[in-house]
């Protein structure tokens, strides 16, 4: 286990004068999807397809506007065919596709190309091409360095969009991979959904994007699909050339081109190793989630489309524990109705029955832009107009939410989280309009639950000072900590520069935990912690020794978090905490923590099935940066 390449300065070499790449380069990229492969590669060129810019005249609209509806139509069913053959399993995939087939008849995007052609004049590609950059704009300046990887996504989904319209139009729709005779790795610059999915048939044996993050759709999907994944790797179509064999490690994010035989043996090997530690996983998914000595923690997921449901439950999941309902805001001009949001959030309550499904209301703002609103520009949208206070002051908006919620309670057990309380008077103002919710839908003759648990979350650190307070009249708490870390230590989620300094292992993040845990303890309200801390081995095994029984995260990485609780006994996550607390740094407490329980953990560590100690993985395996990829958004 050595990175036995040699790494050039900067992580990547500048391409070869020859027609050969140099042996034994290593790129590093992001850990998309975890696994090794080895093989031959693919390089596929850009996607964009080219057409001319054109004036139509008055008399050729109506054809143009034709022409471009025909394009959607197209559009819409080769993906409805890609999603067709897509195995029957991975449902990310298919959830993806699904947005993506929405995105593509987005009537905002129609309209405003429909009226680039009528008023401008412009031929359907041209007005398509303007339309979706206007769109992008929307989003922010596309160069900002430290960009939140959610709308860093979002920019390339309208990217792509426009991508598979100009095709169609174009005519220039053939595969952009196309059809293997042999298993290969494919390196491109980035790749849409539809793109991804339709490799599925073919024997791709990892994906290598220049571009993307954790969250990017490449990633989710070929972590959903189970084939290892590199994002991010910035000079790959300048050093990867097609046939060059490639080691893609998608546990470490890097990828070797040329390697030596040796290297070729080794990522084998882990790869190998890979695969039979994440089987294992998924076998003992059932298992109860216990700690060595008996004591109960539940595991829920962290959920935003109704697909993701059934997910959870595959991978384990006691319940939702976190339904983020903002998507439903997003990439739409109109608001949804309630009978929308009612089918929707019935659809998650039913799917997961008997289990609980915590819905959030809408956290519109900050980080999370939604074009429904119209929000105006603000300096520091993250200190603004976001989540309740947003809901409180569009009490119509935020009732209309409430009322389908209030109805899907019929269908199983159904709770209510409010996002960034910081006062108890919000908490009071939510709780009289749902009250009020309750009324209306009784007036309107629907079921619903005779109690609906009302809680929030505790992100803000003035909630956390309050807990005690705020204990009096929340039903239950849940630690948002990807947003607690952001307001107390002054670190914006989506700098990734700043990203190593907003470690949850600060000693100000972990006291302030227990002071919840503590606040929550006293009053008998039920905590839990639905950050992505949550699905880090190392600080969830912290975060028991804080006190904590529930914990919601990810649904991928249940198994992991269940078998590593599973290894550990609550004394020893109790002495854990305790000492992570006497100690003064993140770092140093990270140490400790890793000391501690790399030897039981190894392997959930590194993601491989292997024996080994914390200090003989330090030397070549960053036992700790692997975890600490863990993407802002989820996160
Ligand atoms: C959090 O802030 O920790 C959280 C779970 O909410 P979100 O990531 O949606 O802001
Ligand atoms: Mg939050």
């Amino acid at each position: 286990m050595s990175t036995h390449t040699p790494t050039p300065p900067g992580g990547t070499r500048p391409p070869p004068s020859d027609a050969s790449t140099p042996r034994g380069v290593l790129l590093k990229g992001i850990a998309g999807s975890p696994g090794v492969a080895v093989g031959p590669a693919l390089v596929v060129g850009d996607t964009k397809a080219a057409y001319a810019r054109r004036h139509v005249s008055s008399t050729q609209i109506e054809a143009e506007t034709a022409r471009l509806r025909q394009a959607v139509e197209e559009a819409r069913r080769r993906v409805r065919e890609v999603s067709a053959k897509l195995p029957s399993g991975p449902l990310e995939t298919n959830a993806i596709l699904d947005a993506y087939l929405t995105m593509i008849g987005d009537p905002m995007l129609l309209d405003r190309v429909e009226r680039k052609i009528r008023d401008e004049r412009k031929c359907a590609e041209w007005a398509v091409a303007q339309a979706c950059e206007e769109i992008g704009k929307m989003f922010g300046p596309a160069d900002a360095a430290d960009r939140d990887a959610y709308i860093v996504e979002r920019r390339h989904d309208i990217e792509f969009v426009c991508d598979r319209l100009l095709r169609e139009l174009t005519g220039d729709t053939k595969q952009i991979v196309p059809r293997l005779d042999q298993p290969m790795v494919v390196v491109a610059r980035d790749l849409s959904p539809a793109d991804t999915a339709a490799m599925v048939r073919e024997p791709v044996i990892a994906f290598v994007t220049e571009i993307g993050t954790r969250t990017s759709h490449t990633a989710i999907m070929a972590r959903a699909l189970e084939i290892p994944a590199v994002v991010g790797a910035g000079d790959a179509l300048s050093i990867v050339r097609t046939g060059d064999t490639v080691v893609v490690d998608g546990l470490r994010g890097e990828i070797v081109v040329n390697p030596s035989e040796m290297t070729v043996e080794e990522a084998r090997s882990r790869g190998a190793r890979h695969l039979a530690f994440a089987r294992g996983l998924l076998s003992a998914r059932n298992q109860p989630c216990v700690t060595r000595d008996g004591e109960p923690v539940s595991l829920k997921a962290n959920v935003e489309l109704p697909a993701e449901a059934i997910l959870a439950l595959d991978h384990g999941a006691e319940g939702i524990g976190l339904y983020r309902t903002e998507f439903i805001y997003i990439d739409r001009t109109t608001m949804p109705s309630e009978t929308e949001q009612y089918e929707l959030y019935r659809a998650v309550v039913e799917a997961v029955a008997p289990r609980p499904v915590t819905l959030r209301t809408f956290d519109i703002g900050g980080d999370k832009f939604a074009s429904s609103f119209q929000l105006p520009a603000e300096m520091n949208p993250a200190l603004g107009l976001r989540a309740v206070r947003l809901a409180l002051s569009r009490p119509e908006v935020f009732l209309t939410q409430l009322r389908a919620m209030v109805r899907a309670s019929a269908h199983g057990d159904l709770r209510i989280m409010v996002p960034m309380v910081a006062s108890v008077q919000e908490l009071r103002e939510v709780r009289r309009l749902l009250g009020r919710a309750m009324q209306e839908v009784d007036a309107a003759g629907h079921k619903r639950s005779r109690h609906i648990p009302l809680g929030i979350m505790i992100e803000v650190p003035s909630a956390v000072v309050m807990a005690d307070v705020l204990a009096r009249e929340a039903e239950f708490f849940s630690i948002g900590t990807n947003d607690l870390i952001q307001y107390t230590l002054a670190i914006d989620r989506g700098n990734r520069s700043l990203a190593p300094l907003a470690s949850p292992f600060h000693p100000a993040i972990l006291r302030m935990i227990r002071q919840v845990a503590r606040a929550a303890s006293v009053h008998q309200v039920p905590v839990a912690l639905c950050g992505a801390m949550a699905s880090d081995p190392l600080a969830a095994v912290l975060l028991v020794g804080l006190g904590l029984r529930e914990l919601s995260m990810e649904a991928a990485a249940i198994p992991e978090i269940k078998e590593a609780l599973r290894r550990v006994s609550t004394a020893e996550c109790e002495r854990a905490a305790e000492a992570a607390l006497a100690l003064d740094t993140a770092d140093s407490v990270e140490e400790a923590v890793a000391g501690m329980f790399a030897p039981t953990l190894y392997d959930l560590l590194t993601g491989t099935a292997e024996e080994g100690t914390y200090g003989a993985a330090a030397d070549d395996t960053d036992v700790r940066g692997m975890m600490h990829t863990i993407p802002d958004h989820e996160e």
